[in-house]
């Protein structure tokens, strides 16, 4: 097999006696808590500046907000309207570093903006004008304005005699779980010790200074001391928390939001692109296809409960998200009961009080607390790199030493291609007893590697299952994973966009999963469970209060 692209293997379970050892024997200069792309990415772009890094997550990598969201890397076109003129530049241009970075994990496109009247489409040309200069969007790319012909040819399923024209306009779609472990796979590369499933769960002080953290691995049941010069809080949704093992009297940062998407078969909703909707209260969602499966979102409604790593989704939740496409396609008319998929987040706000979580900025606010803990709250998974980089401006002053400027770096695993997944997906399905549909998935998830991956093991995880035998193999050896939901959940992304696979190819992995790691028939068997029974609740619409 040849080298991984870049990047190295994250801590298998079968590494994981040896890692804990490194990290207590070593120093680090950053010991960061959250294992979300907040942290994966201050990760990576410490260890290309130079600095030692060992990064600890309490459950899996990317198991929080950073599984959960729109999985779009766009400048946030609505924040214009808001003013924030500054965080739109910045998300917009960052697109673009992005997708130059991994270009499987940023595909281009197309947001169509149905509206009534020419005079609708005029103006919302003018905010769009405004959006692509501050992108600097190049030339391929800029907005089309569509009429009855375009919308027949380009997406027949809107109402025509409803909506006579569009503006389409670029943003891209990422894969969020993806994109973290990408990042800290470059870190890895780059020296850092990344551990899933270890819980901080102690801040260590030395004459008042934070020196470093105590974990807890969920797996080995051992505990660890990590001796840092500065540790970063990258919680996400848990900051507070943190704050409160440095400073017991911290006060609250954070106005909680629930995010929820439904996924229904694109053969229920036939639609092309991402089609922005608007609903009754008069809030953006969309409707965004992806292979065979379409999903809506968002809700954004403050979220009472604290930090939960999976927070409910409601019947009233669904019934908000799918009643406005029956004004948008002349067959929109969808229940409940037609949902096959859906996911809830969390969103981190840094609280502005008296505003309505939809009114709330999504800015990012970087605090150093007491003991020199540095936290960062808030902020978009698409600004994660100019975070990382605000972020480590105030590592430094901690660590009283200027750091090497900021550089871009050289691909993320799987993203050393020229761009485009069509040739990579045909390259991928030529010679073998693969389906087109099973070629572009894994294009779209490991770029570049997914040769690699399939060389582990070409063969479907259950009969017409998209999803590889390899993909398992992969996900234990090279990305960390531990469980069943590890690998359903955050690696192949099935149980998000795989509606017809997500129950059946679940054996299969608790099958070769206990092969690799030596699980007994009885550990299988409750891996499985556990999982199966992740699967039914995320169905569970049962009402209850948001
Ligand atoms: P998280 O991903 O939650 O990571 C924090 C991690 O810290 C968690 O994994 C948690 O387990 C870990 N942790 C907690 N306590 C401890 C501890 N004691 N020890 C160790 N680890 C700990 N942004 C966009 O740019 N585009 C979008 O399309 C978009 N859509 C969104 C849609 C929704 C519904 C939501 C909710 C958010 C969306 N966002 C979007 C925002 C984006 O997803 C978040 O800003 C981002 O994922 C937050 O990442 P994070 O790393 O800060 O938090």
């Amino acid at each position: 097999m040849r080298p991984l692209s870049a990047g190295a293997s994250l801590v298998s379970v079968a590494e994981r006696s040896s890692a804990l050892d490194a990290l207590e024997r070593e120093r680090f200069d950053l010991a960061i808590v959250g294992g979300g792309i907040t942290g994966a990415g201050l990760a990576r772009d410490a260890a290309l500046r130079g600095l030692s890094v060992a990064l600890l997550e309490s459950e899996d990598f990317a198991a929080g907000t950073s599984s959960r969201s729109s999985k779009l890397i766009h400048g946030g076109l609505r924040y214009l309207a808001l003013g924030e003129v500054g965080l739109v530049r910045e998300s917009a241009l960052e697109r673009k570093v992005i997708f130059r970075l991994a270009p499987h994990l940023a595909e281009r496109r197309w947001m169509v903006l149905p509206v009534r009247s020419r005079a609708a489409l005029l103006k919302f040309r003018a905010a769009i004008t405004a959006y692509e200069k501050l992108g600097a969007v190049e030339r391929d790319d800029l907005h089309q304005n569509w009429g009855s012909e375009e919308l027949e040819r380009f997406e027949p399923a809107l109402d025509r005699s409803e909506w006579r024209f569009a503006c389409a306009y670029r943003e891209y779609l990422t894969d969020d779980a993806r994109l973290v472990l990408a990042n800290l796979r470059a870190a890895a590369g780059l020296g850092a010790r990344a551990l899933n499933w270890a819980p901080v769960t102690g801040i260590q002080l030395e004459n008042g200074r934070a020196s470093g953290v105590t974990v807890r691995c969920r797996l080995t049941g051992r505990e660890a001391r990590v001796q840092a010069g500065c540790v970063v809080n990258a919680a996400g949704a848990w900051v507070d928390a943190l704050r409160r093992l440095e400073d017991p009297a911290a006060p609250g940062l954070l106005h909680l939001s629930k995010g929820v998407h439904v996924g229904v078969p694109a053969a229920r909703l036939p639609i092309r692109n991402l089609l922005l909707l608007s609903t009754d209260d008069r809030r953006g969602i969309f409707a965004l296809r992806r292979d065979e499966i379409v999903f809506i979102g968002t809700t954004d409604t403050s979220y009472r409960h604290g930090a939960e790593l999976w927070p409910r989704v409601s019947r009233a939740d669904v019934e908000y998200l799918l009643a406005p496409l029956q004004h948008y396609l002349a067959d929109g008319k969808l229940e409940p009961e037609d949902v096959r998929t859906a996911w809830a987040g969390l969103r981190p706000l840094v609280a502005e009080p008296g505003k309505p979580p939809t009114d709330i900025s999504r800015k990012d606010e970087i605090l150093v607390g007491p003991a020199g803990v540095v936290t960062v709250a808030g902020g978009k998974l698409t600004g994660y790199r100019p975070m990382a980089q605000r972020t480590l401006e105030r590592v430094a002053e901690v660590l009283g030493r200027a750091l090497p400027e900021e550089r871009e770096g050289p691909p993320l695993p799987g993203g050393d291609f020229a761009g485009e997944l069509a040739p990579l997906a045909a390259a991928l399905a030529a010679g073998r007893a693969i389906g087109a549909t099973c070629a572009q998935r894994l294009a779209r998830l490991y770029g570049s590697e997914a040769e690699q991956v399939l060389r582990l093991g070409a063969e479907s995880l259950a009969p017409g299952a998209p999803v590889v035998t390899g993909e398992v193999d992969w996900a234990v050896r090279h990305e960390a994973a531990a469980t069943v939901e590890d690998v359903l959940y955050r690696r192949t992304r099935v149980a998000l966009f795989e509606p017809d696979a997500r129950g059946a190819v679940a054996p299969g992995i608790a099958r070769r999963m206990a092969e690799l790691l030596g699980w007994s028939a009885e550990k299988a068997a409750e891996e499985l469970a556990r999982a199966e029974a992740r699967l039914r609740a995320d169905l569970d619409f049962s009402d209850q209060p948001t």
